[in-house]
């Protein structure tokens, strides 16, 4: 890990009177974009004369793209255009976050440098939702993180060693089984603050390995949901001074990874016999294993490599497989879906620092559209000049 700032030991108290200051009516609104990983966030503030009401209140803005590894050449301006609109948890109303779609100065999608993802995710998974959207189709992701300390070592682990071995800290209580619960119940209120639909939290198997669940979300909203939860994290780390990693397995051994298993279902699946539909979409699923494996995280499958061995209640990443209440599968019925025949399936493939736009698109995709119909995968002429 890089170094990592103390700028969470500035005094708080003196932050405080700064914040309560009125702001003559004015709002500030956060920008906030995916960079040229297709992991990391960025964000900028301005001000606006008035509180915005709606997205359409917010202007389109712009940013240098030379300097997030997303601009080509001499062209390093970049178009921040506005798609989702929230409350800011941290300097409250009437300030906002607006998350954005991040288009060149053609005002043709970003291309995120990454090899494998050599489209935006978000356009792709945008015309897949709306050519399903009859279906009604809901994601709910169980966002799995570790924290880190700011030796870049877990949260709170011993230097030099390693706490007990897993057992008493999954939905863990105690200072012995706790690592960090600031940090998840400060997350979990800014979520609410913010208008995020978060679902739940728990404290995971690992120490210092938390959940945070955001669903159920129809279409384009999960992507949008999960980004924005996701920066939220981030931010309120940063005030803890300590840092919210998605990698898939930071600690090898005998250590669970981190995922982000993706709860979908249709209104079909949702209806009295929906299970028949279920197990259509799980049979579809199975036959496109390797291209969902592709699509599962920002490297291709090589971050799940690491994850998916088949251990620590993963599949193995070169097998698929079913089944109710199975938590070493590929796709899990949830109990309760089997028994009362109806409900959602709980795809355990996608790791945690997976793009949601990635993996909703490509499984609304494998379960509801006809191959002819799949938006193009490869790139088009278009494209190809980005
Ligand atoms: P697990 O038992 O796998 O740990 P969680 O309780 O952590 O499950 O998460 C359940 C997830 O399922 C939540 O994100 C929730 O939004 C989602 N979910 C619940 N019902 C549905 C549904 N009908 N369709 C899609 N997602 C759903
Ligand atoms: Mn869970
Ligand atoms: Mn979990
Ligand atoms: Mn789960």
């Amino acid at each position: 890990m890089a170094s990592v700032s103390i700028s969470s030991q500035l005094n708080k108290a003196v932050r405080q009177q700064y914040m309560s200051l009125p702001q003559g009516g004015k709002s500030q609104v956060t920008y906030i974009w995916i960079d040229g990983t297709g992991e990391g966030l960025r964000n900028k503030t301005r001000t606006l004369d008035q509180e915005p009401s709606t997205i359409l209140d917010i202007p389109e803005w712009n940013f240098d793209g030379s300097s997030t590894y997303q601009a080509e050449g001499s062209n390093s301006d970049m178009y921040l255009v506005p798609v989702r609109m929230f409350r800011d948890p941290f300097t409250h109303d009437p300030n906002k976050l607006v998350l954005c779609e991040v288009l060149k100065y053609n005002r043709l999608p970003a291309v995120i440098l990454c090899i494998y993802l050599e489209t935006n995710h978000r356009r792709r998974c945008s015309e897949v939702m709306e050519k399903v959207k009859e279906h009604c189709m809901w994601f709910g992701m169980e966002q799995e993180y570790t924290l880190l300390g700011i030796d870049g070592h877990p949260y709170s682990w011993p230097l030099n060693g390693f706490p007990g071995p897993q057992g008493p800290y999954y939905c863990g209580v105690g200072a012995d089984n706790a690592y960090g619960r600031d940090v998840v119940e400060c997350h979990y209120k800014a979520c609410l603050y913010a208008g995020i639909n978060i679902y739940g939290t728990n404290a995971e198997v690992m120490p210092s390995q938390w959940e945070f669940q955001v669903g159920p979300c129809e279409g384009i909203e999960m992507g949008d949901q999960l980004w924005v939860a996701r920066f939220l994290l981030h931010r309120v780390c940063e005030d803890f001074g300590v840092v919210a990693t998605l990698d898939p397995k930071p600690m090898k051994g005998n250590w669970n990874g981190a995922g982000c298993h993706t709860n979908v279902s249709t209104k079909q699946m949702r209806e009295e016999d929906g299970l028949q539909f279920i197990e259509k979409a799980i049979e579809k699923l199975g036959q496109n294993h390797a291209a969902h494996i592709r699509s599962y995280d920002p490297r291709g499958g090589k971050d799940n490599m690491r994850r998916l061995t088949g251990l620590h209640e993963t599949s193995n990443i070169s097998d698929f497989s079913a089944g109710v209440a199975n938590r070493g599968a590929s796709i899990r019925i949830p109990r309760q879906v089997g028994q009362e025949r109806k409900g959602y399936f709980e795809d355990r493939r996608p790791a945690a620092n997976c793009d949601p736009y990635a993996v909703t698109a490509i499984i609304a995709a494998t379960c509801l559209l006809e191959p002819e119909q799949e938006v193009e995968k490869q790139d088009t002429e278009e494209e190809k000049s980005n």
